[in-house]
């Protein structure tokens, strides 16, 4: 690897400690990097953007810097920002910026846009129902919430067929956590490290990344075990070795009894990281035998992503005893589920409980047309087929430079994690954050994550295609080699 890299580092190296504490200063040093480095009129003909037949709307609204101005001004600083581009129109696989430039997503609004940016069939359901009736909650009957229901626990296996309907990822999660309490009586609950299951109090406990964590207090009777994972975790892919440490967990942290243990299966924003196979079979022999319910987080991993399963907690054969679904179930809208068996249910209804905009006309519709064009569309072989092209020509990516330390994931789930050092695995940060701006020059946006922020996520609107997917390895060729 050249110049541009030595550059970053020389930009990072004099108060790094301070680097890593002002992601502000991060992004306009690189950002500085970035425009010194721009690619030189003697390199290769950069990869071009598959055809898509479609003209952006004409766009007269303030401009990005204005936008960003306001945004300055208005909104809280906690919120961050990925490009200083506006993203002003959507569709399918593909989002336009306010000149009508066209940009591969990659990341589907954080994994979020299953069927397809503006979806003609979720646009409709939701423009008709919108005309009808915008909302009532659930102390009047409305079928919408009860015809999803039923198509949804019809995707469900075994005996989970009871749902609950909430907004977000993290109040499903905060629901799931209360009833693995209220039914099992105990109180100490077990999740990964390296897992994300949202920012509420209650859930901020649950995920385990410095990140994401205030110093407030937060994850009372939470314990974070040993994360089986295969790349970076002490024991490789031997899931029953990880496994053990948690059953030594229960045994020396807990009172023998535990209420519940969260997983995702492919944890996402930890970075795409497939949880070591056996993992799960054993963890939830260990769980159920301390008299604790299985909780599957399927926020990012559900409904047909992994292309193999409908299901993540399908790859590892396992059923739990709660699912808790959000982002890909709305296409974008605010939705979300907890799905369980009616005996663990019944506990929620000893007091009364309410959730004002929980499945209510509007985002039922949504959900639901998402579950008919998933069908219609046959969306989980299209993830399986195109992310197994991706798979092959990222790992052949990797055989050609020395960054990629790991390609993993399945479906349309998919990391690569990049490295200075392949055997020591060194993150490489800077340079992650440096070749994501230039993929985005070259129109191809892609999400970032993993405890040290040096792995690229990769997982597009499932309407992805095949082209899309050479032009994405392509970019990456393009820009990786310039480094
Ligand atoms: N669980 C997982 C696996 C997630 O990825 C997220 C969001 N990134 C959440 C829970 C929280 O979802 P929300 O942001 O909708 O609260």
């Amino acid at each position: 690897m050249g110049g541009i890299v030595k550059y970053v580092r020389r930009w990072l190296a004099p108060n790094s400690m301070m680097m890593l504490s002002s992601p502000a200063l991060l992004t306009r040093r690189l950002s500085l990097a970035v425009e010194e480095s721009s690619p030189s009129s003697t390199a290769a003909a950069p990869p071009q953007m598959p055809p898509f037949d479609h003209t952006p709307q004409p766009y007269t609204g303030p401009r990005a810097d204005e936008i960003l101005a306001k945004r300055k001004k208005f909104l809280n600083p906690a919120m961050f920002l990925y490009y200083k581009k506006h993203a002003m129109e959507g569709k399918m696989q593909y989002l336009y910026d306010e000149n009508g430039r066209r940009y591969l997503d990659a990341f589907a609004g954080i994994v979020t846009v299953s069927v397809g940016h503006c979806h003609p069939t979720v646009v409709d359901a939701v423009v008709q129902q919108t005309r009808l009736l915008q909302h009532t909650t659930t102390i009047y009957l409305h079928h919408a919430i009860a015809e999803y229901a039923e198509a949804l626990a019809q995707r469900m296996p075994g005996n989970l067929k009871v749902v609950y309907f909430v907004n977000s990822g993290s109040e499903a999660n905060d629901m799931a956590m209360m009833m693995a309490r209220l039914y099992t009586g105990s109180f100490d609950v077990i999740a990964l490290r390296n897992a994300y299951h949202g920012m509420s109090p209650a859930t901020m406990g649950l995920t385990a990344h410095s990140t994401w964590k205030y110093n407030v207090a937060q994850g009372f009777g939470v314990h974070h075990v040993l994360n089986p994972d295969p790349y970076r975790g002490p024991f490789g892919a031997d899931g029953n070795l990880y496994a053990n440490d948690l059953a030594n967990l229960v045994e020396s942290a807990t009172p023998g009894r535990i209420a519940g243990f969260f997983h995702e299966t492919i944890q996402g924003v930890g970075g795409a990281v497939e949880l070591a196979p056996g993992y799960l079979p054993a963890a939830y022999d260990i769980v159920r035998k301390a008299g604790g319910l299985c909780i599957a987080d399927e926020v990012q991993t559900g409904f047909g992503r992994t292309g193999s399963h409908f299901w993540g907690f399908q790859t590892q054969g396992v059923t739990p005893d709660i699912v808790t679904l959000a982002k890909g179930i709305g296409n974008g809208l605010p939705l979300a589920a907890v799905v369980t068996t009616p005996e663990i249910a019944a506990v929620m209804a000893q007091r009364l409980h309410f959730n004002t905009y929980g499945g209510n006309p509007m985002c039922s519709a949504a959900g639901h047309a998402v579950l008919k064009v998933l069908d219609s569309e046959q969306r989980q072989q299209h993830c399986a087929s195109v992310g197994n092209h991706l798979l092959h020509r990222l790992r052949a990516l990797q055989d050609k430079h020395a960054l990629i330390g790991n390609v993993r994931g399945r479906g349309l789930m998919l990391g690569v994690e990049l490295v200075t050092d392949r055997q020591a695995k060194t993150p490489a940060k800077a340079e992650a954050a440096l070749l994501m701006e230039h993929l985005k020059d070259l129109g191809v946006l892609v999400g970032k994550g993993g405890l040290y922020s040096n792995v690229f996520r990769i997982k597009p609107p499932m309407c992805f295609s095949m082209q899309d997917a050479d032009f994405l390895v392509d970019a990456m060729d393009h820009v990786m080699s310039k480094l």
